[in-house]
C-alpha cells in the first residue's frame, strides 16, 4: 500500500524520506525505488563521493541560504536519532578563506546561526585570501552515514527497491501511490518523462590520505579553483583532499595530473599536512588510500523542488540538482520538497 515514492537513494532521496517520518507519514507507506543503494559505487551515484562537510560552497540566494541554515540546525536531531557520531556524521572545525570576499548577505546569514563563528584577523589571512571565517561545522563520512541512514530507515519500516527506471511514471508502483519525489540527482537528466537538460555534472576528483594527526577541515574558494580539505569522522584516520569544479565533464576517469595538484595545493594550504605527518614531512610520505571521482549533480536555474500534478490525485514533486552541497543543504531541500507534498507544517 505504497502512499509514497522517493525515487533515488542518493542523500537527498534519504533526507527527503526522514522529513516524510517527521511529519507524521507511516514507514509503511514509503518506498524507495533507486538503481543504486547505500553500499553500490557507480559514476551516476554520487553520493558516495562526496567530501563532505558542511561548508559555505553554496549559492547566496535566499532560498539556498535557508536550505543551508536549516540541514546546519537540524543535523543534531538526525544525529540522534541514528545513534550518535558514529554513525558517520560528527563535529568539527573549519577554516574557509575565500580570495574574493562573500556577499554581505552571505556573511550575515552565515553569521546567524553557524556555532563558534569567528572572523579571521585580515593579518592571519593567507596571502590572496579577501576573508575568512572559522567555526564548528558538520563532517560526514559519506558512504557509513549512507548505510547507517538506510538501515534506520529500514528499521521504521521504509521499503527499498532495486530498480532502474527509463520513465518516471514507472514509479507509481501501486493504484495507492499518489505522490513521486523525484530525487535522481545527475540521473534527472536521461530519465524518461523528466529528461532536463539543465542538468549537467561538475567534476570533481579527491585523494583520500591516511592522516592521524589532522582533525579539522581548511577550505579556499578562489577564482578559478576550489581547493579543500576534510577530515572524515569514524574512518581509521581519513583525510579529504580536494579539488576540481569541472563544469560539463562527465568523465569517471581519475588523473595523475590532477592527484598532484590537489596535493600541491592542499599542502600549500595546509602545511600541517607535511610537518605532524608520522609517516614524514614531503608528499611522497602521504599514505595515499584511494583516489576518485565524482559528478556533482548541478542544474541552471539552481536546485529544482517544484510539485507537478500528473494526473488525478497522483503528484510528482522534483527534488534534485544539488550540486556540490547536498549533505550541507539536502535536509532542508527535502524539508522544502515534503512541504511541497503535505502543505506548510508550523512545527518546525
Ligand atoms: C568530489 C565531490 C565532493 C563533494 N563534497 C561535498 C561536501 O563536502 N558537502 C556537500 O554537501 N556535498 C558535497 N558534494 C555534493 C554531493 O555529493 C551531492 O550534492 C549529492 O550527493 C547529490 O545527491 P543526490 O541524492 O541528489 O544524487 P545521487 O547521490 O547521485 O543519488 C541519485 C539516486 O537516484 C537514483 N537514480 C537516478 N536515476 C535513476 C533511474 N533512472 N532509475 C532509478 N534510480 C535512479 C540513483 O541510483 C541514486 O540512488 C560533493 C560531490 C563531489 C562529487
Amino acid at each position: 500500500m505504497t502512499k509514497y515514492v522517493v525515487v533515488g537513494s542518493g542523500i537527498i532521496g534519504l533526507y527527503t524520506t526522514f522529513n516524510l517520518l517527521e511529519r507524521g507519514v507511516s514507514a509503511k507507506d514509503i518506498t524507495i525505488v533507486a538503481e543504486y543503494l547505500p553500499g553500490d559505487e557507480s559514476i551516476n551515484y554520487t553520493s558516495p563521493y562526496a567530501g563532505g562537510n558542511f561548508s559555505c560552497i553554496t549559492d547566496d540566494d535566499p532560498k539556498t541560504l535557508q536550505y543551508d541554515k536549516h540541514t546546519y540546525t537540524n543535523l543534531a536531531k538526525l544525529q540522534t536519532e541514528l545513534g550518535g557520531p558514529s554513525c558517520g556524521l560528527d563535529r568539527y572545525v573549519s577554516t574557509e578563506y575565500w580570495d574574493t570576499r562573500p556577499s554581505n548577505e552571505k556573511i550575515e546569514s552565515l553569521a546567524s546561526y553557524l556555532q563558534e563563528y569567528q572572523v579571521i584577523n585580515t593579518g592571519e589571512l593567507p596571502k590572496g585570501v579577501a576573508f575568512g571565517i572559522r567555526f564548528r561545522s558538520w563532517n560526514f563520512n559519506c558512504p557509513k552515514f549512507l548505510s547507517n541512514f538506510k538501515d534506520y530507515l529500514e528499521a521504521k519500516g521504509v521499503t527499498f527497491v532495486k530498480k532502474h527506471l527509463t520513465h518516471i511514471t514507472q514509479a507509481y508502483i501501486s493504484s495507492s501511490t499518489k505522490t513521486v519525489f523525484n530525487c535522481t540527482g545527475i540521473g534527472a537528466h536521461k530519465l524518461g518523462g523528466v529528461n532536463d537538460t539543465n542538468v549537467y555534472p561538475t567534476r570533481g576528483q579527491v585523494v583520500v590520505i591516511k592522516a592521524p594527526h589532522i582533525t579539522e577541515n581548511v577550505m579556499r574558494w578562489g577564482e578559478d579553483f576550489a581547493t579543500y580539505i576534510i577530515k572524515r569522522p569514524y574512518s581509521s584516520d581519513q583525510l579529504i583532499l580536494g579539488g576540481f569544479m569541472q563544469k560539463d565533464n562527465w568523465t569517471a576517469d581519475t588523473f595523475r595530473e590532477e592527484t598532484e595538484d590537489i596535493l600541491k595545493r592542499t599542502t600549500d594550504l595546509f602545511p600541517k599536512i607535511l610537518k605532524d605527518n608520522p609517516s614524514g614531512s614531503t608528499i611522497k610520505d602521504l599514505e595515499i588510500l584511494r583516489i576518485v571521482s565524482g559528478l556533482r549533480p548541478s542544474r541552471y536555474g539552481g536546485v529544482r523542488i517544484e510539485k507537478t500534478q500528473v494526473e488525478h490525485y497522483k503528484y510528482l514533486v522534483h527534488n534534485y540538482g544539488a550540486s556540490g552541497y547536498g549533505y550541507q543543504a539536502g535536509l532542508g531541500m527535502g524539508y522544502e520538497a515534503v512541504r511541497l507534498a503535505l502543505g506548510p507544517d508550523s512545527k518546525f
